[in-house]
């Protein structure tokens, strides 16, 4: 038994550099990699339920690192969080993406809506209103397509200030979302309390549709209800034509998913929308 513990520890110890290690290693590279143009944004599309016309696009951040490869953003942006470098990192996104769309107005490829993901720490009054507000003026980008996607936790921390500033957000024009809907903790009679326009269901809901009953009972009670509240509802990770059915009959109004498309980089989506333009 003594033997047996005294490897687990080593093993346990080992596994413990190699994480120290990476977790060093990213975050020295954290802090360069903007400098460095390491990162680049991936884009989702989203299709409307009722003819799959495109609606808009998400942007989900990548970083490519010279010697870790393509990073998922589940993989550094709880370190970004934590040491404040998210703030630029996430400035950089939204500047990064609303001129991308203009670009794409430019070439002629129709891209309705962008929608950005905001992390907690970037949900702060000034800061945030002075961000999008540069950003609008500078790219020229009509405030109503560019859409904020936020989470439930960053309402819950400081409900007062929440409002507020989602309330300045929508003077500016542009869109509202909350994202993962259903993970936390609130209800969606409290969220009617916020200006929101978009519901994202999480992705765990859609998971087990069509067949399993309380995955589609849920899905079911949320759609109509947020409907009933007049949030326009978008699902998630849709992987199935059975899914996206299911969705749409349950008057789902926007999918995404890797049923119509993963996340492209920038010429990949340039050619799916292409290629649906001259359909
Ligand atoms: P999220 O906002 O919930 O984004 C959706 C995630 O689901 C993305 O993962 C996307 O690639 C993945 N996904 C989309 N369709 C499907 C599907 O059909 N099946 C499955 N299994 N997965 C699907 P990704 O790109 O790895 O992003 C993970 C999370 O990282 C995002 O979750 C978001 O919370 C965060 N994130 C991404 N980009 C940014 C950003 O620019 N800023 C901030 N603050 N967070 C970001
Ligand atoms: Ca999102
Ligand atoms: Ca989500
Ligand atoms: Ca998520």
């Amino acid at each position: 038994a003594k033997e047996a513990g005294k490897n687990t520890y080593q093993f346990f110890d080992a596994q413990m550099n190699a994480q120290t290690f990476e977790r060093l290693l990213m975050e020295s590279g954290l802090r360069q990699a903007l400098e460095r143009q390491e990162f680049e944004l991936h884009y989702q599309p989203q299709v409307s339920c009722a003819g799959g016309r495109l609606e808009g696009v998400e942007a989900l951040l990548r970083w490519r690192h010279p010697q870790l490869g393509l990073v998922p953003p589940g993989r550094f942006i709880p370190l970004a969080e934590e040491t404040g470098l998210i703030k630029p990192i996430g400035a950089w996104v939204l500047r990064e993406a609303c001129h991308q769309m203009v670009a794409w107005d430019k070439m002629g490829l129709c891209v309705p809506r962008l929608a950005v993901n905001l992390s907690a720490r970037q949900f702060e009054q000034q800061t945030l209103l002075n961000e999008v507000n540069d950003v609008l003026a500078v790219t020229g980008l009509a405030a109503s397509r560019l859409e904020l996607e936020i989470t439930e936790s960053m309402l819950m921390h400081n409900p007062q200030e929440a409002v507020s500033l989602l309330r300045e957000l929508k003077a500016l024009g542009v869109k509202l979302s909350i994202d993962d809907f259903g993970t936390g903790y609130s209800s969606l009679s409290t969220l009617k309390r916020y200006p929101l326009d978009y519901l994202k269901v999480d992705r765990s809901f859609v998971e087990g549709l069509p067949d399993d009953e309380d995955s589609a009972a849920i899905t079911e009670a949320i759609i109509a209800m947020a409907r009933k509240l007049k949030f326009t509802v978008i699902a998630e990770g849709v992987e199935t034509a059975a899914q996206s059915v299911f969705l749409a009959n349950a008057g789902c109004a926007i999918l995404q998913g890797y049923h119509f498309s993963r996340p492209l980089p920038v010429a990949q989506l340039q050619q799916w929308l292409a290629a649906r333009q001259a359909n």
